[in-house]
């Protein structure tokens, strides 16, 4: 290797270092002291989205071309990380917010969407949200009821979504629909709707979710909601095709946010097993206790490495990255989840009490296994692209 070459590689660890330890700063003194009241009070600020904005994290991952900071999706997997390791709200946030409406618009969008659009959502002047899921179709996303029809220049869309993360404080939503008489996947187009919108109304979820407690959820109604059809979103029956690739971008984002939640677990409990006495010595100085956190550790190591290795894969555009991430969201979303539990056990009462921060990691996790395609389909992904489909 040339001595610019290696010159260049220096460089890069450098900048992802920086961008890791700007990211691991904001988290630990902006979001971790709050998260448990956020969580209490169902809410987190709106200026934490403009400062996530200042401190370049919406913009990061966007192209140099559209404003962003064009860093890599091995750097981005380090702000995913350590913000997830504080909170999985902010983090949810981020992954629907950047990687499924801002890199998605970037990735899609025409030059007119992306100039009048992913400035002021790299900004934060904007907030975005992702309407795929139904009541009816979650993940049968092909099997989406709600209806894009079109009229002269525009189009009218009809349906109700739900599970709308940021769906009740966002300005913008990319909204799939129905616009053909094809079935299934091919009749979907992806359309861009400015809120609020005549017709449009976000309705509470009417359950109290398990985690993501600070995170805004709705439900989104569309009556006769009229979006210009420069609004829409790549070509007509392309709408499978851009939701699954936006997916991509947001995967990868869960699957760091879970290994963050991993080693938040392990923290407390390295901690604990320093600290708790019982039976004359520290519960760490017992064998079973150190068989648990050496499972908790290597499982975390495990998990950062196959989010690394699916990361790189996306940014040299290997074919397997699909599977590559999937792989590491199953592993690390399902290694959070033994952490979570391992921790409660440790810590006994403390753990099981919501003064504690491993009870909102134990409930937090519950949703990363299940939201941007559940662990069983993630295992479909993964076991399909080996196999073939019939
Ligand atoms: C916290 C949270 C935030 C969310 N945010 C958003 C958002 O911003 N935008 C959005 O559009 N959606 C969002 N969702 C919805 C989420 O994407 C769906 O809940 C998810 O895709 C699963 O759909 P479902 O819940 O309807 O489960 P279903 O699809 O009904 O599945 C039920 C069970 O059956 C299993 N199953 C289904 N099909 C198969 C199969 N072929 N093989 C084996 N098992 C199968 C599933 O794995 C699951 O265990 C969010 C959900 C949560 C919990």
């Amino acid at each position: 290797m040339s001595a610019d070459a290696n010159d260049g590689t220096a460089d890069r660890d450098r900048r992802r270092a920086a961008v890791r330890d700007e990211a691991r700063r904001f988290a630990r003194d902006e979001v971790a002291p709050h998260a448990g009241a956020w969580d209490r009070d169902q809410h987190m600020p709106r200026a934490l989205v403009t400062r996530m904005g200042e401190l370049g994290f919406l913009a990061g991952p966007l192209p140099v071309e559209l404003g962003g900071g064009g860093q890599d999706n091995e750097t981005n997997v380090g702000v995913y990380e350590e913000i997830g390791r504080a909170c999985s709200s902010v983090r949810g946030f981020l992954a629907v917010h950047t990687g499924l409406v801002t890199q998605c618009l970037g990735d899609h969008g025409s030059p007119e969407q992306r100039e009048r659009w992913v400035p002021r959502l790299a900004r934060g002047d904007l907030v975005g949200c992702y309407a795929l899921t139904e009541e009816g179709a979650g993940s049968d996303v092909a099997s989406l009821a709600s209806e894009a029809v079109r009229d002269g220049d525009h189009w009218s869309i009809n349906g109700t979504k739900t599970w709308i993360t940021n769906g009740g404080i966002a300005d913008l939503a990319v909204v799939f629909a129905r616009t053909g008489p094809e079935a299934g996947r091919k009749g979907l187009t992806a359309f861009v709707v400015e809120l609020p919108s005549e017709g449009w109304e976000a309705l509470p979820l009417g359950v109290e979710p398990l985690g993501h407690r600070a995170s805004d959820h709705a439900r989104l109604r569309f009556t006769d909601v009229r979006v210009p059809d420069e609004q829409r979103l790549g070509d007509v029956g392309q709408g499978f095709t851009i939701a699954m690739s936006a997916l991509d971008h947001g995967r990868l984002g869960v699957a760091a946010g879970a290994v963050g939640i991993a080693r938040a677990c392990l923290d407390e409990v390295v901690r604990h097993a320093r600290e708790r006495r019982q039976f004359g010595q520290r519960i760490g100085d017992f064998q079973m206790v150190q068989a648990d956190i050496a499972d908790m550790s290597s499982e975390t190591e495990a998990a950062a490495a196959l989010v690394a290795r699916a990361a790189r894969a996306a940014d040299r555009g290997d074919p397997d990255t699909t599977r590559l991430t999937s792989s590491a969201k199953l592993f690390a979303t399902e290694a959070a989840q033994r952490a979570a539990d391992k921790a409660v056990l440790l810590l006994g009462n403390r753990g099981y009490g919501n003064g504690h921060p491993v009870e909102r990691y134990y409930r937090d996790i519950q949703g990363l296994r299940i939201y941007e395609g559940t662990n069983h389909i993630q295992r479909l992904i993964i076991a399909r692209s080996l196999i073939g489909r019939p």
